[in-house]
């Protein structure tokens, strides 16, 4: 194995770790994004239950007036019943005072049912007031832990430049830029060992002369005709 080769393998050590504390800090803000969606989901249903219920307050306030209303209809015809002369009047009042029974029966019935309606909709307010109040302080805790989370990998990734730019500058401009090339387009290894005359990358064979190649000039730049990846023999292989 030749020294390009083993620098680029080192190279691509650090790339690869720095590659996956990226994705691991991106899956941080990620969940971090998908909760406070979920908290400001569950704000606005808050919100539309409050509306909800000062409907609900506002349709029993009316049918409470309609309610007085139509008992005071009844009490009225029955004040004008005892009144009354004829027989044929006392009948018309009878028929008014049915239907302002029924009529105030039917407003208590709603009534009843809006009562029952604010009392669900009191309860699941709260109840949803509950969970937003839990989710909030489940939100700031792990926010804080994410945050610090973050902070670390950030150091991390910081470090691992460092470390990149000390091994980039022991590489010639040529191999380093096709091996930057290669790792940029693949999001990944850019180098692929040689295993059995097939290339780990892609898993195909490669022609018998590169193999022969790569054994006789250690450091020559050979690439797979299949992935473009920069073909190596892995050290116990060139040993046999
Ligand atoms: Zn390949």
């Amino acid at each position: 194995m030749g020294l390009v080769i083993r620098n680029l393998l080192a190279l691509q050590e650090v790339d690869l770790q720095m590659l996956s504390l990226e994705e691991e800090r991106a899956k941080l803000i990620e969940s971090i994004e998908l909760q406070t969606a979920e908290v400001e989901r569950e704000r606005a249903e808050v919100v539309e239950r409050e509306a909800r219920l000062k409907r609900i307050k506002v349709e029993i306030k009316s049918s409470e007036a309609e309610l007085a209303e139509t008992g005071e209809h009844v009490r009225k015809f029955e004040g004008q019943q005892v009144l009354v002369k004829t027989n044929q009047e006392y009948k018309a009042l009878d028929k008014e005072i049915y239907e302002a029974k029924a009529r105030r029966a039917q407003v208590e019935d709603a009534l009843l049912e809006k009562m029952e309606q604010l009392e669900e909709e009191t309860e699941a307010l709260r109840q949803c007031r509950q969970k937003l109040d839990n989710e909030i302080s489940g939100l700031e805790r792990e926010t804080g832990g994410a945050d610090e989370q973050v902070r670390r990998i950030e150091e991390q990734i910081a470090d691992h430049r460092k470390k990149r730019a000390e091994i980039a500058s022991t590489i010639e401009r040529v191999p380093l830029s096709l091996y930057e090339r290669i790792f940029r387009n693949k999001k990944g290894a850019a180098l692929a060992p040689l295993v059995n005359r097939a290339c780990q990358g892609c898993h195909l064979s490669v022609p018998a002369g590169v193999e022969s190649v790569l054994r006789r000039h250690a450091s020559n730049i050979v690439t797979c005709e299949n992935c473009s990846r920069i073909l190596y023999v892995p050290e116990q292989e060139d040993a046999e």
